[in-house]
């Protein structure tokens, strides 16, 4: 007997792989991407007054009061959008929907994990594009985004802000990418998990260029500190949105009930009350520690624009030496790369204290540039 050959996609990521080592061995764990901080008061609150109250299934496009939360902020009717159990659930129901067997997507490399074996469950293809490794960090490149476009292409999937790099795209370049999905008869998902975690401008959205064709992915995971309630959700184009619904009802029919009811209260809360203003604030200081941090110690840093991560380079080390001897764990560049990574670059998970940030840094003053024993 033996199982589908599908289920090669079922191997073993690092990201927990590393978060388990990192709790074996006492390391600092700035791998996978998880807060420390708790998730904010309002939320805790309004979860606990659903529990009781929301406990059977929600309809499969969600619960009312958060469609309509999410319609008043994204400014589109209510039909325009789905919740869904996490963005992986988004991501999953949305490559099942637009993608067959023979047909590509377009990725950018480095990619977030997910969207590989998305691509290949669906029994469509993934055709990497990689960013430039500039001095002033990476960058896309629209022509070989271009190029990489083939009669098969029916889905361009971008991530901003982005994980792992940080980068958040230009008017300019949304404005063409749109422009371009347009010109081929693509569709657009666009990852935006990390829509609130922004250090400059607040960044426009890809959805705004090309509404007709773009599918936006949302969490709440992300905007309110809490990756274990698995809500959330898809805006896009509403003549798609009750088929999307009715695809979701054969993986997880609903998000958690009372979780959905405790997050609608809290996007309201969390918009009126500059939640998402001090979230950004504190994130900042941390990006700044860790980096001037990295920076003392002679270390090539990339200044995320977005997101809680930082790629940094740590010349001739290994991410497995480096949880075992200096008992920080980070994740190596080739997590996000399927081939050729570039050398010594790691990702670095800010969304910890600020004495683990400071921990780390003084454990890796102990191994970088000082020799030592493999
Ligand atoms: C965390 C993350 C997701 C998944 O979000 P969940 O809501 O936890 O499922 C999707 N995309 C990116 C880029 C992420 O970092």
């Amino acid at each position: 007997m033996r199982l589908h050959p599908r289920t090669q996609a079922a191997k073993e990521s690092i990201f927990p792989k590393m978060s388990a080592l990192a709790r074996e061995l006492g390391a600092v764990n700035l791998g996978q991407g998880f807060p420390t901080n708790p998730p904010p008061p309002f939320l805790l609150e309004a979860v606990g007054r659903a529990l009781g109250r929301y406990d059977q299934y929600a309809p499969p496009a969600g619960l009312p009061p958060l469609r309509e939360a999410l319609a008043e902020e994204f400014g589109v009717v209510t039909e325009a959008v789905v919740v869904t159990s996490g963005a992986t659930e988004a991501l999953y129901v949305l490559l099942q929907s637009l993608v067959g067997p023979g047909e590509e997507v377009v990725v950018l490399e480095p990619f977030f994990d997910v969207y590989l074996p998305d691509a290949f469950l669906a029994g469509g293809e993934a055709r990497l594009v990689r960013l430039h490794l500039t001095p002033e960090g990476f960058r896309l490149d629209l022509a070989a985004l271009e190029r990489a476009l083939t009669p098969r292409t029916r889905v361009l999937l971008l991530n901003a802000p982005m994980n792992p790099t940080g980068l958040v795209f230009r008017e300019e370049e949304l404005r063409a990418v749109a422009e371009l999905a347009r010109r081929h008869g693509l569709f657009l998902i666009s990852d935006e998990v990390y829509d609130e975690l922004y250090f400059g401008e607040r960044p426009r959205r890809l959805r705004e260029f090309a509404p007709e064709r773009t599918f936006t992915v949302g969490s709440a995971g992300k905007r309110l500190e809490a990756t274990g309630y698995r809500v959330g959700w898809i805006v896009g184009p509403p003549e798609f949105m009750p088929t999307l619904a009715g695809m979701r009802q054969w993986t997880s029919f609903s998000a958690p009930t009372p979780l959905q009811a405790g997050v609608a209260e809290a996007l309201r809360v969390a918009r009126g009350e500059g939640y998402y203003e001090a979230l950004r604030q504190s994130y900042k200081r941390r990006r700044d520690l860790l980096a001037e941090g990295l920076k003392a110690l002679g270390l090539r840093v990339f200044l995320p624009e977005g997101t809680y991560f930082l790629m940094a380079e740590l010349p001739g080390l290994d991410a497995f030496w480096l949880v075992r001897e200096a008992r920080v764990a980070l994740i190596p560049a080739a997590a996000f790369y399927l081939q050729d990574p570039p050398k010594d670059l790691f990702r670095f998970a800010f969304c910890k204290t600020e004495e683990e940030l400071s921990l780390a840094l003084d454990r890796l003053s102990r191994v970088v540039n000082s020799p030592r024993e493999t």
